[in-house]
């Protein structure tokens, strides 16, 4: 088991690895850039490592000042969160180059995954359902048309080395093709330096399922049901429960062992989540991240098992402490993204936190790295907290979810918490009608409300 951990993220995130470590008996090093020094993972990690200035270029996606702190402190293993340095597979060689062990997936996983084509071809070829399109990228205006034709409209046209909902674009009809397709490669061009695109049809309302695996990297891997996350903005999750409402125990088992049995036979080790738009019970395969996702307390709390600990556990050489006939649903659980952001634009809102008090009592978890007095740096992400509830249903979840929003006060700044006030006044979200664009619309039909 290793000794010593070095966290190479901040935030949430950090705390949540510097825990599970803490209760493992393992030390951690936190590392930070000068506009962090006085940050909650800083103070809460056994030791701390000052990696350059704010810009996070210069400090958090520094793959030499992690690795230099990680020599520095003799850390024998890094956890990279999410972002940041999590999905970088020039990274992952480059730690184990240096005789450290990357707590995640092999940097050749984390290589096939990130680039499109190639994850969909691999999950495809091991019997994962993926969205009907063209096979590769679709090098001209008529091979685009032809394609189209025999698909059917509506297909969007999506950058091959794309992220974040970038070059991507519909087109409803075949006269929207020549537009769609030029658009596309011309922003993939300009974002990626990579003008390769494809085509998938269209699906005009999924929701947003995911599949929980884990690997132990020995041919044996499991899955942890499903998470909804069809609540988003430009992209964005705000809002995800597990299980998710429309999924029943005979889709999740069925999708689920699709899921652990393509990642075994590729030997991948530590969590991972396959993403999927899900349509009249149908599941279309569209990307796979290689890390711990941010939503990944819902799914905790309804396994009562600790993924964090799981993935420390696989990387230093020990099996999962769970086999898929262990894990077991109980009850529900939702998770809300508190941003510091100004509503309705969403505009980001840094700033002096002058009073903070976190909820409390039974089912209720706040992931959060804040604290009275401090300062939200204008550099990073905005996420300031994750409020998981807990209940033995959805419906006792939801209410909880009120009472909780209820009792927070963060006092300093703008957040996104009377989005959620707002939200658990709508009858969709209580009946779990909700697709991937149902936020968006009702965001333009709200924004005076705010
Ligand atoms: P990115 O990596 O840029 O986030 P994804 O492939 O994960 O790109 O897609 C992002 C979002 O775009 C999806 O969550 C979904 O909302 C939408 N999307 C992607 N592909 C399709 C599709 N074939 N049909 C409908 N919506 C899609």
């Amino acid at each position: 088991m290793f000794e010593k951990i070095l966290i190479a993220n901040r935030g949430e995130i950090a705390l949540r690895v510097i825990r599970a470590a803490r209760e493992m008996g393992i030390a951690t090093v936190a590392v930070h850039s000068t506009a962090d020094s006085d940050a909650m993972h800083v103070r809460m990690a056994d030791e701390s490592v000052c990696i350059g200035p704010p810009p996070s270029p210069q400090s958090y996606l520094s793959a030499a000042s992690v690795i230099a702190a990680c020599e520095i402190t003799g850390a024998d293993a890094i956890h990279p969160g999410y972002g940041f340095l999590s999905e970088n597979a020039n990274f992952v060689q480059a730690v184990e180059d240096h005789g450290i062990t990357f707590i995640g997936p092999t940097a050749e996983h984390i290589r096939v995954m990130g680039d499109k084509i190639t994850a969909k071809d691999t999950m495809k070829a091991l019997g994962v359902p993926c969205v009907p399109g063209s096979d590769g990228g679709v090098p001209s205006l008529a091979a685009a048309q032809a394609l189209g034709d025999e698909i059917g409209y509506p297909v969007i046209v999506k950058a091959t080395a794309g992220g974040g909902g970038r070059g991507m674009k519909v087109a409803q009809t075949a006269n929207d093709m020549e537009n769609a397709f030029q658009t596309a490669r011309a922003e993939a061009k300009a974002a990626f330096g990579n003008d390769e695109v494809y085509i998938e049809k269209y699906l005009t309302t999924p929701r947003h399922i995911e599949i929980q695996v884990f690997g132990d990297g020995k041919g044996k891997a499991v899955h942890l049901g499903e998470r909804d996350c069809s609540l988003q903005r430009r992209h964005q999750k705000v809002f995800e429960e597990a299980p998710g409402p429309s999924i029943t125990p005979k889709e999740r088992a069925e999708i689920g062992k699709i899921c652990a049995d393509a990642v075994a036979q590729i030997n991948y080790i530590g969590a991972g989540t396959i993403e999927f738009l899900y349509e009249n019970g149908e599941f279309y395969f569209i990307e796979m991240n290689t890390r711990l996702q941010v939503e990944h307390p819902v799914t905790e709390s309804i396994f009562g098992v600790d993924l964090v600990r799981e993935q420390i556990l696989v990387a230093s050489g020990f099996p999962l402490s769970f086999s898929q006939g262990d894990l077991t649903i109980n009850g529900h659980a939702i998770e809300v993204r508190i941003n510091a952001e100004k509503l309705p634009n969403f505009s980001p809102c840094p700033g002096k936190i002058t009073y903070y008090h976190a909820p409390g009592g039974l089912g209720v978890r706040m992931d959060s790295a804040l604290y009275d007095g401090y300062s939200i740096p204008p550099y990073y992400d905005s996420l300031i907290a994750k409020l998981i509830v807990y209940g033995r249903d959805r419906g006792e979840a939801l209410a909880r979810l009120d009472r909780a929003l209820g009792e927070l006060i963060v006092d300093g700044v703008d957040t996104t918490v009377p989005l959620f006030h707002h939200l658990l006044a709508e009858n969709d979200i209580h009946t779990g009608d909700y697709n991937i664009h149902w936020l968006e619309k009702w965001l333009e039909e709200h924004s005076s409300d705010f």
